[in-house]
């Protein structure tokens, strides 16, 4: 079944820089995605036409029956609800905890507190952190840091999961540790479409990879490796 599609886009800034055109894409739900490209060649504006940051000036953006490209601003809501978020840097909150920073995330629903607990503990566990759910972010380390970030950005069980450059900050080992939870998240059903630039990540991983070229998406392999791509 059919979780993104995108068809006929194109995205051009205020400035008059065209960051996408001529751009189709479809994925189904439960896969695991790429996008590789040089730095500029619009990985991070589809990324975040996603989640409806940018609208496209031109074509279709449909994620799980929600016509992204049409969404009012006041109805952002529905579709973020869908979508969890994983970026380069943490930007996770320095005065709470471990435990707080991911139950944040739930409370805005009034979930019970219960509740709360047990699915905050679940998604620590997942991600390999809940023996220190009582830490603050700055007693941890750079990839611990991103393991909370990613259970928060998964307490809401979205069925996808956007992720720009999460390795971006750490070294290889730790990336890789990322990686497999990732990977353990997807095979529970998220749907991920990750942006990177690391090419052993994608190389290891053997997922779906599309290349992103001067704002066009020029090559798509389904078990993927970096090849000669210029990025
Ligand atoms: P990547 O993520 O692959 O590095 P981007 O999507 O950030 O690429 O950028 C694609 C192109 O759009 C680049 O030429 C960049 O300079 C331009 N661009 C990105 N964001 C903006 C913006 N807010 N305003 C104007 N131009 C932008």
């Amino acid at each position: 079944m059919e979780l993104i599609r995108i068809a006929d886009v194109q995205k051009t800034y205020k400035n008059g820089v065209v960051a996408l055109y001529d751009f189709d894409l479809s994925i189904k739900k439960g896969e695991f995605v790429f996008v590789i490209g040089a730095s500029g060649s619009g990985k991070s504006t589809l990324i975040k036409m996603l989640y409806r940051e940018e609208k496209p000036d031109k074509g279709e953006i449909i994620i799980g029956g929600i016509n992204v490209a049409k969404l009012k601003n006041r109805k952002v809501y529905i579709l973020r609800r869908k979508l969890g978020v994983v970026f380069q840097d943490f930007k996770l909150l320095p005065k709470l905890t471990v435990y707080e920073n991911v139950a944040f995330a739930l409370e805005v629903f009034a979930w019970d507190k219960k509740e709360i607990y047990k699915r905050v503990m679940q998604v620590l566990d997942l991600v390999g952190l809940k023996h220190k759910v009582r830490q603050y972010p700055d007693q941890l380390s750079g990839g611990e840091q991103q393991r909370v970030v990613i259970a928060r950005a998964i307490v809401n069980k979205p069925k996808l999961l956007i992720c720009d450059e999460p390795t971006g900050n750490l070294d290889p080992d730790t990336s890789m540790e990322i990686m497999k939870v990732l990977e353990e998240i997807n095979n529970m059903g998220t749907t991920i479409i990750m942006a990177t630039h690391d090419r052993d990540i994608v190389n290891k991983m053997k997922k779906r990879v599309i290349v992103i070229e001067e704002g066009k998406l020029v090559k798509d392999y389904e078990k993927g490796q970096y090849y000669n791509e210029r990025a």
